[in-house]
């Protein structure tokens, strides 16, 4: 046995598959040579010698996100015929047409294989000539191949439940990495294939095959970020500025601090965008009268951060920071660092917790922070609840009525206005699809393994009601997540970074404090340690205003450089 001729030449993966198999070495040289001679050009010709060699091929050209056109087999060959093979085949290609190469004798064989393997044609050896015995039945079986759509998928796919969480996680992820992916639910019948074809029995999901045809089972981030070429290592040890966080406050400060000549790298634990990267429509930044997505935005910020040569770096956490003489040292989770002259703190907000039972045992299973964008073509034609009054409820509101049979708002207040946006109020007053209930709480969420029910409760009259629901989005407010600077940069009482003017006259700060000058505006307790974005105290929680902020503190960067 030999195994499948190689790809032959570097465009071959573009190239629709003729695959060919028979166990006799010469007749499968003669009919590949055969093939390649009228269709080389236009398609790949693949050979195998046994009908395991080709199903292994077919595998792995599936994984890889290849088209196979045509199947041909040959009847007699040990182990395995060639109606067998094809039947194997179907399960991986059910769209690829099929033809068996016969004795004169086995003709009966060929025909009863009509119906077991739907054949498409039989061929009788020997074909020659082929102009008039092999040609016109490929060029056929081509014909009708071509009639379907086979649309090339050589992109990376994520074979997942709709009731994981981790499937939700991982697309998620890359979703806000801008990594194009295409999503296969894995009871359904090609997700069922290519869990067949990685050779996944599917009780860790999701798996996700690489475009080149890898299969990680159950990757965690890290993993996912280094397989899709996402870099998660710096490359020195030392730099001018570390930024910690990828938000616009943290893309920010790498454009100008990189544009301006700082050796720059930005740390994000996940993906880059923060709470931008998951807004649907921002309406409100300058420059884009038509509003922007946050992805979008994203993906220009860190080609713009890129072009000049910031360095980024996804699924790293920072926890720790600390100070050795002028070096700033900057601690990553797997407890490696490194230093910097300067670092901007850019870490933002994360969503705050729903506390109500129920709603954390089924968080990625119906219950979702954020993740409106991503999860929105899974709950179309569904009813869809959403927890929250401000506006990234109301982007997601007005996003998710695009699709969803209906949505309905759960305000705790007695209307939006006080929380909302004026245009974005009008916005959702004009879409019949949304409903906002105001003065209703969840009091708890119900199902089994995944989100089946929700208990409302009357924040006036403490009434409570029942409603079926699979899907709710909850976006009640954020957190600082600013623990691990505990004892080294001074903070609110609510963990919000403070800064310059904001730092409290006269508090503890002021004794490790070791210069003679006051703090620069956008510097914390730290010499040499900025903030920018919404993890400042008392900022105004806005896009424009982080980036602006990210800016302004490169330039205090350079102040403090100048004068150290
Ligand atoms: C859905 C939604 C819609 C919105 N719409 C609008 C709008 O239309 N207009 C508007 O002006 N504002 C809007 N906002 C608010 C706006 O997005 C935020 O004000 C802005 O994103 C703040 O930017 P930031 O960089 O300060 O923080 P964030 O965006 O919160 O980014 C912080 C980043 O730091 C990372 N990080 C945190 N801790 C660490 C760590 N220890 N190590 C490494 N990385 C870390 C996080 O993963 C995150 O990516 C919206 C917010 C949301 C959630």
């Amino acid at each position: 046995m030999t195994a499948p001729s190689p790809p032959d030449g570097p465009a071959a993966p573009a190239r629709p598959v003729i695959l060919t198999v028979d166990d006799d070495p010469g007749v499968s040289r003669a009919v590949a040579r055969d093939l390649r001679r009228k269709y080389g050009e236009r398609h790949r010709i693949v050979r195998a010698e046994s009908g395991e060699m080709a199903l292994d091929a077919l595998r792995q050209m599936k994984l890889r996100g290849e088209q196979v056109a045509v199947l041909l087999a040959d009847y007699r060959m040990p182990e395995m015929n060639g109606i067998e093979f094809l039947e194997q085949a179907m399960d991986i290609y059910p769209g690829a047409r099929r033809a068996l190469l016969t004795a004169y004798a086995d003709t009966g064989a060929a025909i009863d294989a009509i119906n077991v393997v739907d054949l498409d044609y039989y061929l009788l050896k020997p074909w020659d000539p082929p102009e008039e015995k092999l040609y016109p039945v490929v060029d056929s079986l081509l014909e009708s191949w071509q009639a379907a759509d086979h649309r090339p998928v050589a992109e990376l796919k994520v074979v997942g439940h709709r009731w994981s969480a981790r499937s939700s996680e991982v697309r998620e992820f890359l979703a806000r990495n801008q990594v194009p992916y295409r999503w296969y639910p894995s009871d359904e019948p090609e997700g069922k294939r290519l869990l067949d074809a990685a050779g996944a029995d599917g009780m860790t999901l999701p798996v996700v095959i690489t475009v080149d045809g890898e299969a990680l089972v159950g990757p965690a981030d890290a993993e996912l970020a280094a397989r899709v070429g996402l870099a998660t290592t710096p490359s020195a040890e030392f730099y001018d500025l570390v930024v910690i966080g990828g938000g616009p406050a943290g893309l920010g400060a790498a454009v100008y601090g990189a544009s301006e000549g700082l050796r720059t790298v930005l740390v994000e634990r996940t993906a880059t965008g923060g709470q931008a990267g998951q807004s649907s429509r921002i309406e409100n930044y300058l420059g884009f009268p038509d509003g922007v997505s946050g992805a979008q935005l994203t993906d220009r910020a860190r080609r713009q951060a890129t072009k000049f040569g910031a360095e980024l770096l996804t699924t790293r956490e920072v926890t720790g920071l600390e100070v050795h003489g002028p070096a700033r040292t900057v601690r990553f989770s797997d407890g490696t660092a490194i230093d910097a002259h300067a670092v901007i703190l850019a870490t933002g907000v994360a969503y705050r917790q729903l506390a109500a039972p129920g709603v954390k045992d089924l968080t990625g299973l119906g219950v979702f922070y954020g993740s409106a964008l991503t999860e929105a073509t899974t709950c179309a034609g569904h009813d869809v609840y959403i927890v929250g009054g401000a506006n990234s409820a109301g982007q997601a509101a007005v996003y998710l009525a695009r699709g969803a049979r209906s949505v309905t708002i759960l305000v705790r207040g007695p209307s939006l206005r006080k929380s909302m946006s004026h245009y974005l109020i009008e916005q959702i007053e004009k879409i019949p699809r949304i409903t906002v209930r105001t003065c209703t709480e969840i009091a708890e969420a119900h199902g089994d393994g995944h989100l089946e029910r929700l208990t409302l409760r009357d924040s006036n009259t403490g009434g409570t009601e029942v409603v079926d629901a699979q899907w709710l989005f909850v976006f009640i407010g954020a957190a600082p997540l600013t623990g691990w600077l505990d004892g080294v940069v001074h903070r609110d009482g609510r963990g919000f970074v403070l800064a310059g003017p904001d730092l409290p006259a006269g508090g503890d700060w002021q004794a490790g404090w070791p210069l003679d000058r006051a703090p620069y505006h956008l510097e914390t307790s730290v010499p040499g340690v900025f903030v920018a974005g919404d993890v400042r105290a008392e900022s105004a929680k806005r896009v424009a205003s982080a980036v602006g902020e990210g800016a302004m503190a490169v330039m205090l960067v350079h102040r403090y450089l100048e004068r150290t």
